[in-house]
């Protein structure tokens, strides 16, 4: 009935990731999705549990949130197991399997993380960790991110990390695909305009800007002051514009969004962007038009962290920034930081790469049947709207996937406006009910049409 299907399911600890799968629903498969509405009824359960298991990274503590989850998948007769990372974190992992030997190069592998963001309490209308339903909505950190798809999927994951997943499971988690976070559906004026599935990635590198300087008393100012030369390097580099560079995915999404768009004239400058008389032109006006765009055209930095001084009567002898760079796939910090360095042109001011950075993986292939899969099952959920490939300016566990010959797409299959996006590490994360069942609908549908065809 399943083929020769196994699907692994597993949940990581705080910033680690947790695939996870829709055992229920290949659990009944034979038919099809069977009756998706009271299965996304069970799963706004879940949801809702999970969001009342408080697991706000740091500390995680995504163990009671995982022994619920394996507590479900045995109600299933699906075996969970609970793979120990470090002290109070651990990853779970679940398996369907119709043969006796699991056979990762017909594995689906879900992917979700346990873990949360903080909040700042005061500034939510209602208990963060309440699964409170209100308007439609069911509100609580973790509703979109990252519970939603744990419980769609009913998966979900974080950093303890997939890196040590890996190294220490990998013969637990192998598969060919896997789906986790990291694309959206897009929502404007109430309809479905597009859907973006992830199949690459910007890699995330921190830098420190180091200036030097000499210290003393400020009554007598010094020209070599540290925070002046601090803040005259920081100002270049948040000025700077990294050339364009286009990348086949980056490429093929631009050439689909243009007809979806209702703006005559960014269509016509999207259209352009890839010429050789008016790119230029096209891409300034693209990157002013929408932030997003201009960080998938090119390297971006982000300025996050000042540093400098002790006291108000002091001239520090240090002053340090961190930037927060994201490169393009392909694209190498050494390249990004020699342009920085002609830039800030100061002998006091030095870059310094810290050792915490992300590595470029391969894009995710757009010619495997699952993509396929994935495009037409999204297409007809949503009403026909264009399926693209998206590189996503954020970073996820799938780049380690991808380092592993996984291929990973990305794509939280709820519906969600710009509004629903920005609550999600903000003030009332919150998910309309409507749009949860309808992206449970689309992971029961992918995980069955998975089962049935492998
Ligand atoms: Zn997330």
């Amino acid at each position: 009935m399943l083929g020769t299907l196994w699907l692994a399911l597993f949940a990581v600890s705080a910033s680690a990731q947790v695939p996870g799968m829709a055992p229920p629903a290949v659990a009944q498969t034979s038919g099809q999705a069977g009756d998706t509405s009271a299965l996304a009824r069970e799963a706004t359960g879940w949801l809702g549990e999970l969001i009342r298991i408080n697991t706000t990274n740091p500390p995680g503590n995504e163990e009671a949130a995982a022994k619920y989850i394996a507590g479900i998948l045995q109600k299933e007769g699906i075996k969970a197991e609970l793979l120990p990372l470090q002290a109070g974190r651990s990853a779970l992992v679940a398996r369907l399997t119709s043969s006796a030997f699991p056979d990762p190069s017909k594995a689906l592998l879900l992917v979700a993380h346990m873990d949360v963001v903080g909040v700042e309490r005061a500034k939510w209308t209602v208990d963060p960790f309440g699964a409170v339903a209100k308007d439609g909505y069911i509100y609580g950190r973790g509703a979109v991110d990252d519970k939603g798809m744990l419980a769609a999927n009913l998966a979900g994951a974080g950093d303890a990390s997939i890196r040590m997943l890996i190294a220490k499971y990998w013969d637990k988690i192998a598969a060919k695909y896997s789906i986790n976070e990291g694309g959206n559906v897009f929502v404007k004026n109430g309809k479905v305009q597009y859907v973006a599935v992830q199949a690459s990635e910007k890699v995330a590198v921190n830098v420190t800007v180091i200036a030097k300087g000499t210290s003393g008393h400020a009554s007598i100012p010094l020209k070599d002051n540290a925070v002046t030369h601090l803040a005259a390097a920081v100002t270049k580099i948040g000025n700077y514009t990294a050339p364009v560079h286009f990348t086949t995915i980056v490429r093929r999404y631009f050439e689909g969004i243009a007809p979806v768009l209702q703006d005559d004239e960014i269509a016509k400058w999207i259209r352009s962007l890839d010429t050789s008389d008016r790119g230029e032109h096209a891409a300034r006006v693209i990157s002013d038009t929408n932030p997003m765009w201009n960080a998938m055209l090119r390297d971006t930095i982000s300025p996050t962290v000042l540093t400098a001084g002790v006291r108000a009567n002091v001239i520090p002898s240090e002053a340090r920034a961190t930037l927060n760079v994201r490169l393009l796939p392909g694209n190498t910090i050494t390249a990004l930081l020699a342009e920085l360095n002609k830039l800030v042109n100061d002998p006091q001011v030095k870059l310094e790469v810290q050792p915490d950075g992300g590595l470029a993986a391969p894009d995710s292939s757009l010619e495997s049947e699952f993509y396929a899969a994935i495009v037409k099952a999204s297409a007809e959920e949503f009403g026909g709207v264009p399926v693209l490939p998206f590189q996503s300016t954020w970073a996820t566990d799938s780049a380690q996937l991808r380092l592993h010959n996984v291929q990973a797409y990305g794509l939280v299959p709820f519906p969600l406006t710009d509004d629903d996006i920005k609550r999600m590490h903000g003030d009332d994360e919150r998910i309309s009910a409507a749009a949860f069942a309808k992206g449970v609908k689309l992971m029961v549908r992918l995980a069955n049409e998975f089962a049935v065809s492998h």
